[in-house]
């Protein structure tokens, strides 16, 4: 297996030494154990505070499309009505994804370079009164970050569930959970928080918890045994220990950062990567700047280059970035600067390498 000294992959991220060190602890012991339950708890309280919340976060094996669809099979009935945001790959699968468990799906699409406007929201959730609404934070594919408050009063007026996928920006951007009236908020371990894809969390409102119990799914992705589960000390299945003691390390780290010291490194690296980019005549490929997400960074392949020409030319010299799938798939490059790869020092690099291959040119 190779290992890139030069990272910068839009997740999996790279796992800083202190994190890969806690899977060497042996977690082997009886199962259910106090020790256990009083850990989910304090990664419980880290998470609302991280995420904003003062509502429950449940802590799930797996990794964040565990998250997108246990909480999406939770609280939907095949002919409900959920009325998925679009403004890239992820808005618009998760319509998919609705539609492939039998809802009755209308999607309000923008284009994948621009952002969410609340007001054609407001207006197809009036007309189509869904049950849920689903919206993504940051597009990863796109690199654009959709605000979200406005949409949380939408869901209000209308009485829908307001479904969130901040997989890729919880922990580096701002989600506020409370503010912006997230009822479902979705969250994976292997983006910001800079973990093995162990886990996937959910912010569960008390609104989300009576549609649950109403809605009854049982299975593997439930969210339902998770209400009361951890208090009770009965879970669905047997946890990842050692991901839920690296969990807790990442938190701390990231607490003891401070979370706007957090905030702010993300925006400053994302924003030195901008124009470092600008700087080698790179188009970046949300429109307006203020569009850009700060986890996360699109660009044009370079003219004279191909996707798969420019990837392994990078590759020689130790880096990785991200390609991109869909209707961006060749077009467009991702570098991927979020939670330990939020660095400024390993951002420089990476741009001087990207920088130096382009001047060296495309070789066949
Ligand atoms: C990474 C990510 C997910 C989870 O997808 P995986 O490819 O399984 O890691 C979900 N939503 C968004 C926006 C993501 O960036």
């Amino acid at each position: 297996m190779q290992s890139y000294q030069i990272p910068l992959v839009p997740g999996p991220v790279s796992v800083p030494a202190a994190v890969r060190a806690v899977y060497q602890v042996d977690y082997a012991s009886a199962d259910l154990e106090a020790d256990f339950f009083a850990l989910y708890a304090a990664c419980e309280g880290k998470l609302q505070r991280v995420l904003g919340a003062s509502t429950s976060v449940t802590i799930h094996t797996g990794e964040g499309m565990l998250a997108l669809w246990g909480a999406l099979k939770s609280v939907i009935r095949p002919g409900d009505r959920v009325l998925a945001v679009g403004t890239g790959l992820f808005g618009f699968g998760i319509g998919d994804m609705a539609r492939q468990i039998g809802a009755e799906v209308e999607t309000v699409g923008f284009p994948f370079d621009a952002i969410v406007e609340p007001d054609a929201v407001r207006v197809a959730a009036l007309r189509f009164r869904p049950k849920l609404i689903t919206a993504v934070h940051c597009e990863t594919p796109s690199g654009t970050l959709n605000p979200l408050d406005e949409l949380g009063r939408i869901c209000r007026e209308v009485d829908a569930l307001f479904y969130v996928d901040f997989v890729a920006s919880g922990g580096g951007a701002p989600v506020d959970v409370d503010r912006c009236a997230i009822d479902l908020g979705l969250l994976g371990s292997q983006k910001v928080l800079s973990l093995p894809p162990d886990l996937a969390m959910v912010s569960v409102s008390d609104r989300a918890w009576r549609t649950i119990a109403d809605v009854g799914h049982a299975g593997y992705d439930a969210l339902a045994p998770w209400k009361d589960g951890p208090a009770q000390r009965y879970l669905p299945y047997t946890h990842n220990w050692s991901a839920m003691a690296a969990l807790n390390v990442a938190l701390d780290l990231l607490l003891h950062e401070g979370i706007e010291q957090t905030y702010a490194r993300h925006a400053a690296v994302a924003q030195y990567c901008r124009r470092r980019l600008e700087e080698m005549a790179i188009r970046l490929y949300p429109v307006q700047e203020s569009y850009s997400a700060p986890t996360v960074t699109a660009a044009y392949v370079p003219d004279g280059w191909t996707w798969p020409v420019l990837d392994r030319a990078l590759r020689a010299q130790g880096m990785a970035v991200g390609g991109n799938y869909g209707q961006l798939a060749g077009k467009l490059f991702r570098i991927g600067h979020m939670g330990s790869q939020a660095d400024p020092v390993l951002v420089e690099r990476g741009m001087n390498v990207l920088a130096q291959v382009l001047a060296a040119g495309a070789q066949e």
